[in-house]
């Protein structure tokens, strides 16, 4: 099993501010059980069409990143409906390192700030 070189919970959650983060309906079926709503319902008030895809997350503003999902959880930075979270969520970064976690350690170390937020990052590889 890969070694997971990312701690989220030390993050602002860059990847939550993505613009698409695509939604199935399986997802949306979870989404709407957790939250006591009939997936149409869930479907209306957190989802859009755009970008090519049937359903995506809508976003909100963000203090950090100008814009991040719909159910990001502003104060404590983290995912409210973790447990029930799209399988695009579930699935990332993938491979055991996240590029932004790195990059995030690396300034963090640098500046010696350990709260210091990345806004913007580009992976160079
Ligand atoms: S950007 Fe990386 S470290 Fe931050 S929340 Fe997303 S996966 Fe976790
Ligand atoms: S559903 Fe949760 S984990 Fe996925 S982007 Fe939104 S806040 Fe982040």
């Amino acid at each position: 099993m890969t070694k997971t070189t990312y701690d989220c919970s030390k993050c602002p959650g860059y990847c939550c501010a993505y613009p698409v983060i695509t939604v199935t309906k399986r997802d949306i079926e979870r989404i709407a059980r957790h939250l006591a709503l009939s997936p149409e319902q869930a479907e209306a008030k957190f989802c859009r069409k755009d970008h090519g895809y049937k359903r995506i997350i809508r976003r909100k503003t963000d203090e950090h990143f100008g814009r991040i999902c719909r159910f990001f959880d502003s104060g404590n930075r983290n995912c409210s409906i973790y447990k029930a979270r799209p399988a695009a969520c579930r699935n990332y970064p993938g491979e055991g390192r996240c590029g932004y976690y790195d990059f995030l350690t690396f300034e963090r170390s640098g500046q010696k700030d350990e709260d210091y937020i990345a806004t913007t990052w580009h992976n160079e590889d």
